[in-house]
């Protein structure tokens, strides 16, 4: 059964009649541009073929009543006494964004919903943005305000930082608002702009979770960012965006060897990601999976963001001969990679490097063939589970 099937039956359950609205938002893969979104620099996501959906009704009053599949949770909150965050429990990524919104002046409505989705939670493929843009989804069909994808983006960031207390960039949410079908999206972290770009001809997007997570992540993600802005400050910049190549490397000696690396790696990233953008609209799949190559090694030598076993991974892959390259992907030391492949040897791809790497390290990997999908909307009509028909897709 479809995902859409699944929350508005289980609506249709609770509350006695089918749900008014669907709608869902996505997770993510990034392809190249790591660790560049908070230094106001490029990043090159799509949207995957995972989301987190919604099947709701608007209330007559201000509650808002949710019920998690996932969580087997059902919780209420009033939006004019919205319970501070608890040990980031499920419900206060929702309270969050009401809360954002509610900052950002956004009159609200309440609702009743159930949430489902088949994004894996806390493997670095943004569950928790699919989450937010999918409860911002739910508030703009409630409450009928205008949707802006980089302004809900925003807000939703907003909420993560703020709400949450989770130090991200602005890469997750606004693909998750912003995806396209078929596409990648090159987005200016600076200024929101967004650029489409075709994933080559014969390829395919292979997510490959390596099954280890680390703790440190968010002191290490800290640590990075307090880098790089020690960099920026240095050169007298804003961020490390306004500094291209040539420059920084006639200054590096400038810096001590660890800021020196850093700065290294988020330079010459930004500059691989523009250039995956040309490959991709020239549909050269070998310059692309040859960036994202030497995106993985600037991100273990330079960054120091890899793990063993992403190194494992990434190697196991780049092993094969239908692989054009692969890196990992999200903040690291654990986590996913990802991978471009020659769309005909993606099954076998996904067999050989899962046996590989198991065999490597002895942790069971999970690998999905991804496609890139759209970004957050509202799914309505009839006939859910098989040809649904969609709504304001095209406002954004
Ligand atoms: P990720 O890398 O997946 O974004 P995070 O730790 O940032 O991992 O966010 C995961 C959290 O988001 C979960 O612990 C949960 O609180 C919330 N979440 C994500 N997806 C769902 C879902 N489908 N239902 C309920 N809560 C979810
Ligand atoms: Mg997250």
């Amino acid at each position: 059964m479809s995902l859409a099937d699944t929350v508005k039956d289980h609506f249709t359950a609770e509350f006695g009649e089918p749900p008014a609205f669907i709608v869902r938002a996505p997770g993510r893969v990034n392809l190249i541009g790591e660790h560049t979104d908070y230094n106001d620099g490029f990043v090159m996501p799509l949207a995957i073929d995972r989301a987190t959906w919604i099947a709701l009704r608007p209330r007559a009053d201000n509650k808002v009543d949710v019920i998690s599949i996932d969580m087997d949770d059902r919780r209420e909150f009033a939006l004019d006494d919205l319970p501070q965050p608890a040990d980031a429990d499920w419900i206060d990524y929702v309270i969050g964004v009401a809360w954002s919104l509610l900052e950002r002046g956004y009159e609200l409505r309440g609702w009743e919903g159930v949430v489902g989705g088949d994004v894996p939670i806390g493997s670095g493929l943004s569950s928790s943005a699919a989450l937010e843009l999918a409860t911002a989804r739910a508030f703009y069909c409630a409450s009928g305000f205008d949707w802006d994808a980089a302004a809900m983006a925003l807000a939703c960031q907003a909420a993560e930082n703020n709400w949450l207390g989770v130090n991200c960039g602005i890469m997750d949410q606004m693909i998750s608002a912003a995806g396209v079908a078929d596409r990648a999206l090159l987005i200016d972290c600076r200024s929101l702009e967004c650029a489409t770009a075709p994933l080559p001809v014969g390829t395919a997007v292979v997510i490959l979770d390596t099954g280890t997570r680390r703790g440190l992540v968010d002191s290490e993600y800290n640590q990075r960012r307090a880098q790089c802005e020690a960099a920026a400050r240095h050169f007298g910049i804003a961020a490390l965006r306004d500094i291209d190549l040539p420059t920084f490397l006639k200054r590096e000696h400038e810096l001590g060897p660890l800021i020196r690396k850093r700065a290294s790696h988020v330079i010459s990233e930004n500059g691989r990601t523009l250039r995956a953008r040309e490959a991709m609209n020239a549909g050269d799949a070998a310059l692309l999976g040859q960036l994202m190559i030497e995106s993985h090694v600037s991100l273990r030598d330079d960054f120091e963001v890899s793990s063993p076993a992403l190194d494992a991974i990434v190697d196991c892959a780049n092993a094969e001969a239908g692989c054009y390259g692969a890196r990992m992907t999200g903040a690291g030391f654990g986590g996913c990679a990802v991978a471009l492949v020659r769309a005909n040897a993606a099954d076998a791809f996904v067999e050989r490097v899962s046996a590989q790497y198991q065999a490597a390290t002895g942790n069971k990997p999970a690998l999905y063939v991804t496609r890139a999908s759209r970004g957050a909307e509202t799914v309505a009509g009839t006939g859910l589970s098989t040809d649904f028909a969609t709504e304001d897709t095209e406002e954004t």
